[in-house]
């Protein structure tokens, strides 16, 4: 099934997604929960980590999983998603290393870097997943074309990912691979959560909503899962209804 959350700006949606998250946590103390990093989640994860102190919510027996690293960037580098958790989550939440899989995407061997996680997920499941939508369609670097059923893989960057990367870097960065968790572990995650926001998001939120299903477009795939939530604001969610 998939539910349509709106709410009126990034902050509103950013709060509920957050609640979720939040309550996820008290079901499930020991919850599996995989998330993406970038600007679209950045804000949930610092009201998470906010009302989790607050409300004095455990989060000793979560266990946390990356979505996605770019290749070869060191993690000093805070245009990695490494960096972006490590900053947003493990060290406000004081996270144990235990408790955390990321890809290391300066790993020489990238092949076991995959084979390490695909153990990670098979053996544990994931419940809940939270992700965003790339310009092209993407969810983390499951780039165009990407096979529904796919695992963990390295991926090609597609020419869009790698210009609208360049947003999360003060200099030029040369992208060229991303290692990332693959369509076919979102499909077996408990909970899907889609996020979106700004008018920029509004297309291919359209098309991943109402589009035709097919691995050129990826995130048409949440159309395919059982539990779905996608959460927008008004602005990203503005073309859906009005294809030509
Ligand atoms: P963003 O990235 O949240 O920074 O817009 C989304 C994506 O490319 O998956």
């Amino acid at each position: 099934m998939l539910t349509h959350l709106q709410y009126t700006d990034h902050a509103s949606m950013s709060d509920n997604a957050a609640n979720i998250i939040l309550q996820a946590i008290r079901d499930n103390p020991d919850l599996v929960f995989c998330m993406a990093s970038g600007h679209t989640p950045a804000l949930t994860c610092d009201i998470l980590v906010s009302k989790i102190r607050s409300q004095g919510v455990d989060t000793s027996k979560i266990t946390f999983i990356g979505l996605d690293e770019w290749v070869g960037l060191p993690d000093t580098n805070p245009g990695s998603c490494r960096y972006f958790f490590e900053h947003k989550l493990f060290t406000p939440l004081k996270l144990q290393a235990s408790q955390t899989h990321l890809f290391n995407g300066m790993a020489q061997d990238l092949d076991r870097e995959l084979e390490i996680m695909d153990e990670a997920i098979t053996s544990r499941c994931i419940d809940l997943m939270i992700v965003g939508i790339g310009m092209n369609g993407h969810i983390g670097f499951n780039e165009p074309g990407t096979p529904f059923n796919s695992s963990c893989h390295v991926a090609d960057l597609h020419p869009i990912t790698t210009s609208v990367g360049q947003k999360y870097f003060t200099e030029s960065t040369p992208l060229s691979k991303g290692i990332t968790v693959g369509l076919g572990h979102l499909m077996n995650v408990g909970h899907l959560i889609l996020m979106a926001s700004g008018t920029s998001k509004a297309e291919v939120v359209q098309k991943a909503l109402e589009g035709p299903i097919d691995p050129i477009f990826p995130a048409s795939i949440i159309q395919l899962h059982d539990s779905v939530t996608v959460i927008t604001d008004r602005d990203a969610s503005s073309a859906l209804g009005k294809a030509s």
